[in-house]
């Protein structure tokens, strides 16, 4: 996989237009988060400081098209980054027929779904958005699995498409821990159900040496396992599948561990009661809802040998502290792994964050949708057409 870069080229006097993900969350009309802007700073300045004119489009919220709303205005970003920057970026209402920027300035371009077409990533609409800039960056991972206009269909017609710094180094990660990985290659997938990241089990099944399942996944396992789960969150309807995974692992010598000793409750609360049992001891009426010591101690020790660690969905219901064990000691076995460790989705960063080790995991993927599909084995749109750029 090839991609031209934004630090391969020179920007000076460039019209540059980037695709940013200020999809910020607001709370009252102010920011309540901003480090999605903040991460796209060192890119911004690095091309400021060439002399690059640039231009910064980006989403925000789920506006009508053709519409414009003031609640998904990006005015509170505008004011954000201006300053962040210290210098003022001002925000630019209709753009599509122009924008004047000098070099070494940046303008903001208000929120790209007001245009008509954006989502269908309309062929006329994203011509006249590529018309604007002499270099198109996309720097928006999370984006990346939806074509749209400000996404894809300008990265066909503008005269030079390439990925800004975050999306580069996002692919180079994601690259490192599944396409060319240091082995052993152990995944972990928990959360609430199979059928939602059936694909991902499976194209995981395929390339890991050991496949860590959690949550309420785990159920559905412990299920084709033949192990009694109670009256816990699992899909037997998909417990055939359940099976098929761990058959593909075994086959390859690799395995799907289960659990051995459990953390349940008699009922789904912030207040229940919790109670550590071996898994031979669950009872009809028991919930199991996180890994007990023991198991956890076991993946601790599976993952202290690995080589690289990817990560999606918790053990348990990490969101109640007394069932919170087995994703806490999970995060902290791969910390402590000499691993190269990936991580990512919504739930997952979550848990990262209670845990206060985000900073210590080789990469963390904030791009719910877009890493899973990856973790799907899914051609990311945006990313292929700048492969297709790349190629000429
Ligand atoms: P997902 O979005 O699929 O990653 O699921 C994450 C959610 O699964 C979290 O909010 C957890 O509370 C929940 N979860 C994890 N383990 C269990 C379990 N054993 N039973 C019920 N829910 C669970």
């Amino acid at each position: 996989m090839s991609i031209l870069k934004m630090s391969d080229l020179s920007l000076a006097g460039k019209r540059v237009l980037v695709r940013e993900d200020f999809n910020v969350p607001l709370q009252d009309g102010r920011i309540s988060d901003d480090t999605r802007i903040r991460a796209s700073l060192p890119g911004i300045r690095s091309a400021l400081e060439q002399g690059a004119r640039l231009m910064l489009v980006s989403h925000l919220g789920r506006p009508t098209e053709g519409q414009f709303d003031e609640a998904d205005s990006l005015a509170p970003v505008a004011t954000r980054l201006s300053q962040l920057l210290g210098e003022d970026v001002p925000l630019v209402r209709d753009w599509l027929d122009g924008v004047t920027v000098e070099p070494g300035k940046a303008v903001l371009l208000e929120n790209c779904r007001f245009n008509k077409g954006e989502k269908k990533n309309d062929e006329a609409l994203a011509r006249r958005i590529a018309a604007l800039c002499d270099v198109y960056v996309n720097d928006a991972f999370a984006t990346a699995h939806r074509a749209e206009a400000t996404t894809h269909g300008v990265a066909r017609f503008a005269p030079v498409a390439c990925a800004g710094p975050l999306l580069a180094r996002e692919l180079e990660a994601l690259g490192q821990a599944l396409e060319n990985p240091a082995r052993p290659l152990a995944a972990i997938v928990g959360g609430a159900k199979v059928s939602t990241k059936l694909t991902v089990l499976d194209q995981l099944a395929a390339k890991v040496d050991q496949l860590i399942v959690g949550g309420g996944i785990a159920n559905t396992f412990m299920l084709a396992a033949g192990m009694k789960i109670g009256k816990s969150l699992a899909e037997p309807d998909l417990v055939a599948e359940a099976g098929r995974v761990m058959e593909r692992l075994a086959a390859k010598g690799g395995s799907v561990p289960l659990p051995v000793d459990v953390v349940c409750a008699k009922e789904f609360s912030a207040a229940a009661v919790a109670t550590t049992k071996a898994v031979a001891d669950v009872a009809e009426d028991d919930l199991i809802l996180d890994v007990g010591p023991r198991t956890a101690a076991a993946l601790g020790a599976l993952l202290g040998k690995a080589g690289t660690i990817v990560w999606n969905g918790p053990l348990g219901v990490f969101e109640f502290d007394q069932f919170a064990g087995g994703t806490r000691a999970l995060a902290q076995a791969i910390v402590a792994s000499p691993a190269f460790s990936l991580a990512g989705g919504g739930e997952t960063v979550a848990a990262l964050a209670k845990f206060g080790v985000t900073d210590r995991i080789g990469y963390v993927s904030t791009a719910g949708g877009a890493f899973l599909e990856f973790l799907e084995g899914r051609k990311l749109p945006a990313v292929e057409i700048l492969e297709a750029r790349a190629r000429g």
